[in-house]
């Protein structure tokens, strides 16, 4: 039997380890960038009722129209550009990488940067170059070009702001990436709710530029939805490789009721921002740990070194679930990935830190 699977699993696929979530049953849930905030009881009663004329033996709408109308409201996409859905952002990646991918194409992106466009390259058969960022986690931009010239990358994928590392990288040298693309340039906007600035606005000023959103870091992970949104000719393209009916009903009448309450998903991002900047500082003033700045709803946090596994360690122990990223990268080194919660979280989380620095420092 495993020999019929070495000799008929892809090496691409055998060589790389599953995607896994860790077990969060009960903890503070500070790992994975969810909005902590839930929703006051009647907008949950007003939501259910939504939800009670829907069919469930029929198949949702195939192309979630309602869905792309509120999209387009919310988030002020103009006609001359498309929009298309995903079951989650990850889905797009996937979808962009089979639109372009096959032997000989490459994916370029930034390392450390988010580890989905590293493993959805390997699946879908393209080849994967990471140009390592700056030791400030800045763009190096000569490498990046020298990349592009050498490497001639059919995808590039540029998180802005950046994942794990929480920094948004200058606008000036995307652009100069954007113009030295030989092919699809996307923004990844994922984190947008937390930071000022986006490129939706430069959409059309190249052809090869896609914007990539989603709704999970406003506060609907649950919900699983992505909308890439770019030139109609790209779009329809990288459509025929979506499968049939990919966001399912749910999802569909629940984000368009969401978003018509995006007040509240608005007054919930401030929120998370205030936060930030009030656990950034709880983080510096501990002996020993530095936070990076953060554009996002994270902070990553250097650790002293050779103490990140028995920080993270002690912090489960304490109930508080982080993502520890030490061995994930060269450049994240005794580093651990907070995402921001509540203030009563936050503070669970940072006594539990000192408690854990005082007790083996
Ligand atoms: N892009 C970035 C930069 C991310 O960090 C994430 C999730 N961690 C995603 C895309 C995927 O988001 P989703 O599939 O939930 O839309």
């Amino acid at each position: 039997m495993t020999t019929v699977i070495d000799a008929l699993v892809r090496p691409e696929i055998q060589a790389i380890p599953a995607y896994r979530v860790a077990a969060a049953d009960g903890m503070i849930k500070l790992d994975a960038m969810e909005n902590p905030y839930g929703w006051p009881d009647e907008l949950k009663a007003e939501w259910l009722e939504t939800l009670r004329g829907l069919d469930l033996n029929r198949y949702p709408d195939p192309n979630g129209e309602a869905l792309h109308t509120a999209l387009r409201e919310t988030m002020g996409i103009g006609p001359e550009f498309e929009l298309l859905l995903g079951n989650g952002s990850d889905e797009l990646i996937q979808m962009l990488a089979m639109t372009v991918g096959g032997p000989g194409r490459r994916l370029l992106s930034l390392d450390p940067g988010f580890v989905m466009y590293r493993q959805i390259a390997q699946c879908a058969g393209m080849e994967y170059v990471g140009v390592p960022l700056r030791a400030d986690f800045a763009i190096d931009l000569p490498a990046v070009l020298a990349a592009i010239e050498r490497e001639r990358p059919a995808l590039i994928f540029l998180a802005y702001p950046n994942n794990p590392t929480g920094n948004r990288f200058d606008s000036e040298d995307m652009v100069r990436i954007i113009e030295a693309a030989p092919g699809l340039v996307v923004v990844d906007e994922a984190y947008a709710p937390f930071t000022d600035t986006s490129f939706l606005g430069l959409l059309g000023d190249w052809p090869n530029l896609l914007v990539m959103r989603t709704v999970s870091k406003m506060g609907l992970a649950g919900l699983r939805l992505g909308y890439l949104v770019g030139p109609r000719d790209w779009l329809a393209q990288i459509d025929k490789t979506r499968l049939p009916y990919n966001i399912n009903v749910l999802t569909q009448v629940s984000a368009v009721f969401a978003l018509r309450h995006k007040a509240l998903f608005d007054a919930q991002t401030r929120a998370i921002r205030e936060e930030r900047a009030r656990l950034f500082a709880a983080l510096a003033a501990l002996d020993g740990l530095h936070p990076y700045p953060s554009e996002a709803n994270f902070i990553l946090v250097r650790t002293p070194r050779g103490r990140a596994g028995g920080l993270f360690s002690a912090l489960c122990e304490r109930g508080v679930l982080v993502k520890n990223l030490d061995g994930s990268d060269p450049a994240l080194a005794d580093c651990l990935r907070i995402t921001v919660g509540t203030p009563e979280e936050n503070a669970v989380l940072v006594d539990a830190l000192r408690a854990a620095l005082c007790a083996s420092g």
